[in-house]
């Protein structure tokens, strides 16, 4: 049969031929712009020809310090349509993390919001590769700035051509995108995706038995488009196309409450703290959301009691799913097999509560120190994973190494996989509490703990012990006008775990030390519950 690249210009020419008046809703700082993927076409080939004028040559990178809006989704088609990488930069990253991965990727042009500049300013004379930045706005004048040569996005556009061809001869396992993982210890890796991985990541996007995104949709990304493609929903959303609708910059919960209502939004993915700070908005604000047909959660374990909260008080259809930076990301999607819809509902929240099982065309399975381990939902294992849109390797990094070894990706996750093929995270290598000689799961403590009605969030580290070597200890958020003792909490624990499990201390918080990308940052978390203890 032919041997057709998959590539991604054809994603985005479908979109043009098919669906050329259906439309890319986006929020920048000062407007909301809806164009027709007819102009997102013509504006993302006029891109294309401009950074090609600026010399951007096939494999190189150029980077974007953006927020989720249509010039960001412009440069996701761009770049790759002329043979180079994208590389989506986190804006939230430390400077010294900034400067390595600008560096590290060698970005030779970078595409900056306005309101992002100054982060750049900030580092840009220990900015090694860069020779040209593009500031992006809405307006066409260039806002006053250090960085330079600086050019207005929007001037260049009107400059560019856009009936540009993309290239012809690309070859499917180029790479076309880059992200670097937020790196909670040592400096970010950095992964490239490849047209191909893309293409196939997308197509399984729109299967029934997984996100099923369709032309039907409203697709919104809370996700940041930083992160991991914002989980490949750009790409997908344009090759369905679907509506998107781009939030912007520095949104609230009640924006994207607004924007839900007003836009008919079908479908959205996200981070558990995103889906707390909107449910506290809908809970207590007047809002039609009947539109939405599924709400993505990822990045961190969904409670049980957040699934539940969503679906029983709000009738919001609230799925998780599982996947890393690694992985483009999806790996596993949680869902009901069509025999289980009729087991009890404790059973249904519980099996929806794991990660799911991995979606087609990936390869699972667990590994100790005795081999594979037993598809039973109690043995513990490090969850290994094989398939088309996995990395192989850090861009020019000696950790691969470790990560990548007899053609499985290791993940540091450690998972129990049960007897339907359901992964359950039970925590990252690094967090599990080793005490006594046995595992306490921190990331069950906590989904159970931010399942008490007085509790917003609630996090779990291991502290040393001298008798014990680790025990665990609560970190806890209340909800406004919530209130309960560290016995309580303790005596409502007691009725799902075993003694031993029970933190030693629960400590009350009015926030959590969160990521680059919103997760809680434990590491800092333990530092602080360790040295609070030694005072
Ligand atoms: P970072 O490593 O920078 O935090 P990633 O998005 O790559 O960013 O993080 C991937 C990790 O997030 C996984 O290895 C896993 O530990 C965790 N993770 C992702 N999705 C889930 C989920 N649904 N449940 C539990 N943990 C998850």
């Amino acid at each position: 049969m032919m041997n057709t690249p998959l590539t991604i210009p054809p994603m985005l020419e479908r979109a043009e031929r098919y669906f050329p008046s259906k439309q890319v809703i986006s929020r920048t700082l000062d407007n909301m712009h809806r164009l027709s993927y007819r102009e997102i076409g013509r504006r993302t080939r006029a891109l294309a020809s401009v950074l090609n004028e600026f010399g951007l040559k096939r494999g190189e990178r150029v980077g974007t310090v953006a927020w989720n809006h249509h010039r960001h989704l412009e440069a996701y088609f761009a770049a790759p349509g002329l043979g180079a990488v994208l590389h989506m930069i986190n804006m939230r990253l430390s400077s010294d993390h900034l400067v390595y991965v600008i560096n590290h990727a060698e970005d030779r042009i970078l595409l900056i919001d306005e309101d992002l500049l100054p982060i750049v300013e900030a580092v840009k004379d220990q900015l090694t590769s860069v020779h040209t930045y593009i500031v992006l706005t809405d307006k066409k004048e260039v806002p006053q700035s250090t960085l330079e040569p600086l050019y207005s996005y929007e001037a260049l556009l009107e400059k560019g051509n856009p009936n540009f061809a993309f290239l012809e001869d690309l070859v499917e396992n180029e790479p076309a995108a880059m992200c670097y993982t937020s790196a909670t210890t040592g400096k970010p890796k950095g992964v490239l995706y490849t047209h191909r991985g893309i293409t196939l990541h997308s197509l399984v996007q729109g299967m029934v038995d997984t996100t099923a995104i369709s032309e039907n949709d409203v697709c919104m990304p809370v996700v940041p488009m930083f992160h991991v493609n914002a989980w490949g929903l750009p790409f997908s959303a344009t090759f369905y196309g679907a509506t998107q609708v781009l939030p912007g910059p520095q949104f609230t919960p009640q924006l994207l409450a607004e924007l839900i209502e007003s836009e008919h939004v079908t479908f959205t993915g996200g981070v558990p703290t995103i889906w707390l700070g909107l449910l506290q908005v809908i809970e207590k604000g007047n809002y039609d959301l009947s539109s939405l047909r599924a709400v993505i959660c990822g990045g961190s374990a969904a409670p049980k009691s957040m699934i539940e909260s969503f679906e029983k008080k709000l009738n919001i259809p609230f799925f998780h799913a599982y996947g890393m930076t690694e992985t483009s990301p999806i790996v596993s999607y949680a869902r009901l097999k069509s025999y289980q819809h009729s087991w009890p509902e404790e059973e249904r929240y519980h099996i929806r509560a794991k990660q799911g099982m991995a979606v087609p065309l990936i390869d699972i399975k667990g590994v100790n120190e005795n081999g594979d381990i037993a598809w039973d939902g109690k043995e513990m294992g490090e969850l290994l994973i094989r398939g088309p849109w996995i990395a192989d390797h850090y861009h020019d990094d000696e950790r691969s190494q470790e990560a990548f070894r007899n053609g499985w990706l290791h993940t540091g996750d450690v998972v129990t996989i049960d007897e339907e093929g359901a992964i359950k995270i039970v925590d990252r290598t690094k967090d599990l509490i080793k005490s006594g000689g046995e595992w306490i799961s921190s990331v069950d403590l906590e989904n159970a703990i931010m399942g008490h009605e007085a509790v917003l969030e609630a996090a779990v580290v291991s502290v040393p012990h001298e008798k014990w070597q680790e025990r665990p200890v609560a970190c806890v958020v209340l909800k406004e006008g919530g209130v309960v003792t560290k016995e309580e909490l303790n005596d409502y624990l007691a009725t799902q775990f075993s003694k031993w499990w029970l933190p030693d201390d629960v400590l009350f918080m009015h926030q959590l030390p969160r990521t680059s990308v919103g997760k809680f940052l434990k590491r800092a978390l333990r530092e602080q519950v360790v040295s609070a203890k030694k005072e």
